[in-house]
C-alpha cells in the first residue's frame, strides 16, 4: 500500500490525519475509517511527527495552518527527508501559493477547503492504488512479521521454511497483504484473488482465510470484521 511492498509490509495500513480543527478532523476520520483504514488524528506538527514515526502509515493528510512550531510545509519536509509516505495537504482555498509550495516540497495531492468528505477518501484510494502499483514493478516480496511472501517464485516462508499454499490460497494472501489495514469485503476478495465473474458462494472466502491461518500461524493476523470480511493487521 506504500511506496514499496516492503516497506508497507511493517506499516499497519493506516492513515495519520494532520489537522487542528477537530469538526474537520473528525468528520475526515469518520469517512476514512468507514472506508477501511485505521485513522490516527493529530492535531499540530510535533504530534504528527510523533505519530508518523510510530504508527508509519501508509498516508497523511496534512492541513498546512497548524498551531506550535510547526506548520504544515515543516511537517512535509521533516516527512520527506526520511521517508516517501504519501502526502495530501489540505489548503484554503485562497491559498493558491500553499499548494504549490506543498506540491514542491513533496505532497503528493493538496484537497481545497472545505471538501467533500467522499472526494477526499477516493483521492486517498487513486493515491494508495498508485503506490501499489508502484510497488509491483519495484518490488516482489512482502514481509508480514515472520511471514515472506516472494510473488514471483510464489513461494511463500514462515521464519525461513517453506509452507506449501494452494493457488487460491497465495493469490488471496497476495491480494489481502496488498491491502494491509483495509477491510475487505468477501465479494472484493473473491473478485481480486479469483476472477471479477467468480460465481460460487462468497464463504468459500472464509473456508481458505482458515486455511491461511492455520497454515501461516500468529504472523498473520487476519481479523473478521463483523458484517464486512476480513482484515490483515
Ligand atoms: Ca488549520
Amino acid at each position: 500500500m506504500c511506496q514499496t511492498i516492503k516497506n508497507m509490509a511493517s506499516d499497519s495500513g493506516s492513515i495519520v490525519v494532520v489537522e487542528d480543527d477537530s469538526n474537520i478532523a473528525d468528520l475526515a476520520s469518520a469517512y476514512l475509517s468507514k472506508a477501511g483504514y485505521k485513522v490516527w488524528q493529530a492535531g499540530d506538527g510535533a504530534r504528527a511527527l510523533d505519530l508518523c514515526r510510530s504508527q508509519n502509515p501508509c498516508l497523511v493528510i496534512l492541513d498546512i495552518g497548524l498551531p506550535g512550531e510547526l506548520d504544515g510545509f515543516e511537517v512535509c519536509r521533516t516527512l520527506r527527508s526520511t521517508s516517501d509516505v504519501p502526502i495530501v495537504i489540505l489548503t484554503a482555498r485562497s491559498d493558491e501559493i500553499d499548494r504549490i509550495v506543498g506540491l514542491e516540497i513533496g505532497a503528493d495531492d493538496y484537497i481545497v477547503k472545505p471538501f467533500s468528505p467522499r472526494e477526499l477518501v477516493a483521492r486517498v484510494r487513486a493515491i494508495l492504488r498508485r503506490s501499489i502499483r508502484m510497488a509491483d514493478s519495484s518490488s516482489r516480496i512482502i514481509n508480514i512479521n515472520d511471514i515472506t511472501i516472494d510473488i514471483d517464485s510464489r513461494k511463500v516462508t514462515v521464519s525461513g521454511s517453506e509452507v506449501h499454499l494452494t493457488s487460491r490460497e497465495f493469490d488471496l494472501l497476495v491480494f489481502i497483504a496488498m491491502r494491509r489495514g483495509m477491510a475487505l469485503s468477501r465479494r472484493q476478495l473473491l473478485n481480486g484473488a479469483w476472477s471479477n465473474n467468480w460465481v460460487g458462494d462468497e464463504r468459500t472466502v472464509d473456508v481458505h482465510v482458515r486455511q491461511l491461518r492455520k497454515k501461516l500461524g500468529e504472523g498473520l493476523n487476519i481479523h473478521t470484521v463483523w458484517g464486512v470480511g476480513y482484515r490483515l493487521d
